[in-house]
């Protein structure tokens, strides 16, 4: 079959999760058995989100290929099992970098090199770009920001002309806000038509509406929507609050929206899909009674979204583990020795985050020697493990001054260094270690046991490294550097086996959790903060 384009834009406001829909949306069209994909075009100047603050727009994801992409990516993986390369997050900085190369390079050939068709043609180059490699049946593309944005206008034309030469092989989802104004008991569909008008004077009519709502939107209400858009009455979709996100595609179902779209881009929807696998997992979270207490503990935790990719895997972990997740989000910079008995007790597991700079870090040793010592299951994540090996150096093999130079230059005790690679790179973006690289586990070692397996590839975001010159040291004192990378000998993993749990990794595994394949290492960690609850209680 031809290769069908679903574009879903947004109105109203920002964050009425148009990632979701997307994801959701994919999830129904695979569990149909089509190949499916998700991008992201982004309307800002960055490169790549790699070098914004995490206030700015939360975590940073990695895909297997090494990009910086939006967190929404994340989602992506995480509903559908795809993964998702550089070719999935396109921002306008990649579009004009494109654009102005080609200009360098004389390929306009003499032109003016304009918005229209320069960049808009470079725009839906990109958009097709995935599809023209055959792979996929639908091609998602979601468009970042609010239609009305200056920004983005350049998106909304490409996506018009698109609509017009593809014809039926494509079709606009729009999201938008109904609110509801409890002094009056009224939803109102105003926002909406103004939005849906925007969007026509752009010349885009949306084929399906997708109402985000706190209430009910009744049919009557659906209708009048309908018929002030010029939308189908079955077209007009509610999307309301749920209590998880992973519910959101049964939502969607119910309503019908796969049928809907199949049908709107000509192909007659036959059977249901499948999604056994997806019911079960919604099923144990439902059911699940008892809570397993996890504390985060980093430097952006007011702002949930920096750590999307952990807070989803250990909630997979802990659903299929039978129970519900308590995370606790613990301030870095808030945590010292006179409070850290009070700030870290009655958890079950830690969790040390990943991060860059000195911000918070000497609350993350405080954390981590506290974990050590009264053997609590403790996970440490990129920088985490990089505090781990620290915090060891400094309170067992007695290197006071031990430390990373990102942190300190003149450290006598580099035990985290520089990698070599890094020393020559001067520019900020794009120039990490990124992406996927396999890591082989010792035999024997926990982490190993928690894989089933002795080689795994995982994702990397990092310039730092264990310093292997200290390794022999940290070994005979009882850190083992179980994993590590077969051609560089980049240390990968580190754990302390006479303790319940207390691993370090210098990848995220959190990146490759998805709900019906979540973290081996995650549901490890869970399994063993439950039974250390378990033996707490039995012990009281
Ligand atoms: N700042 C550390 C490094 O660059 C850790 C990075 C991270 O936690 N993602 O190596």
């Amino acid at each position: 079959m031809e290769t069908k384009y679903l574009f879903v834009t947004g109105g109203v406001v920002s964050s009425l999760g148009k990632g979701i829909i997307s994801s959701s949306l994919a999830c129904l069209l695979k569990a149909r058995g089509y190949r499916v994909t998700i991008q992201k075009f982004d309307p800002y100047i960055n490169i790549d989100p790699g070098t914004l603050n995490p206030y700015e727009h939360g975590e940073c994801y990695v895909t297997v290929d090494g990009h910086e992409a939006d967190l929404d990516l994340g989602h992506y993986e995480r509903f559908t099992n795809i993964r998702t390369t550089r070719a999935n997050n396109v921002t306008t900085g990649r579009i004009y970098q494109s654009v102005i190369d080609k200009e360098r390079r004389g390929d306009y050939l003499g032109k003016t090199v304009q918005i229209i068709p320069h960049i808009t043609d470079e725009i839906k180059r990109n958009v097709m770009a995935l599809g023209k490699t055959g792979q996929y049946d639908f091609v998602i593309t979601e468009i970042g920001g609010v239609v009305g944005d200056i920004e983005s206008l350049p998106f909304l034309e490409a996506v018009r002309q698109l609509r017009w030469e593809l014809e039926n092989d494509c079709l606009c989802i729009h999201l938008t806000y109904v609110p509801y104004i409890a002094a009056a008991k009224e939803l109102k569909t105003k926002p909406t038509q103004h939005s849906v008008k925007e969007l026509q004077h752009l010349g885009i009519q949306p084929d399906v509406l997708v109402l985000r709502t706190e209430h009910e939107v009744p049919a009557s209400v659906r209708r009048k929507i309908a018929q002030f858009c010029n939308v189908s009455p079955d077209a007009v979709v509610e999307s309301r609050d749920a209590s998880s996100i992973y519910k959101v595609p049964m939502l969607m179902h119910s309503q019908h929206l796969d049928e809907i779209v199949l049908r709107k881009v000509g192909i007659n929807p036959v059977g249901e899909p499948d999604l056994g696998p997806w019911k079960e997992f919604l099923s144990r979270m439902d059911s699940a009674t008892e809570k397993v207490t996890i504390g985060l503990v980093g430097k952006y935790v007011e702002l949930q979204d920096a750590y999307k990719s952990i807070n989803e895997a250990l909630f997979q972990a802990a659903t299929y583990m039978g129970h519900k997740l308590d995370l606790r989000y613990i301030h870095s910079e808030k945590v010292n020795p006179a409070n850290v008995d009070s700030q870290l007790s009655g958890l079950d597991g830690v969790i040390i985050a990943p991060g860059f700079g000195q911000r918070g870090i000497e609350g993350k040793f405080t954390a981590l020697e506290w974990c050590r010592t009264h053997d609590i299951p403790t996970f440490g994540i990129c920088l985490g493990m990089q505090c781990m090996v620290i915090e060891f150096a400094r309170n067992v093999l007695g290197l006071r001054e031990a430390n990373s130079t990102e942190m300190d230059h003149a450290t006598p005790d580099n035990v985290i260094d520089l990698m070599e690679e890094q020393k020559s790179i001067h520019n900020m973006g794009g120039t990490m270690r990124l992406g996927a690289y396999r890591c082989d586990l010792r035999q024997g070692s926990r982490a190993a046991a928690a894989y089933g397996a002795t080689s795994v590839e995982e994702r990397h975001r990092h310039r730092f490294e264990f310093n292997n010159d200290y390794r022999a040291r940290f070994e005979a004192a009882g850190m083992q550097c179980v994993g590590q990378n077969p051609d560089t000998h980049l240390v990968e993993v580190v754990e302390i086996p006479a303790l319940r749990w207390f691993i370090g990794t210098q990848y995220h595994p959190e990146y490759s959790s998805t709900v019906l394949s979540p973290s081996p290492l995650f549901m490890d960690f869970v399994k063993n903060a439950i039974n250390y609850k378990q033996e707490k209680e039995q012990n009281n």
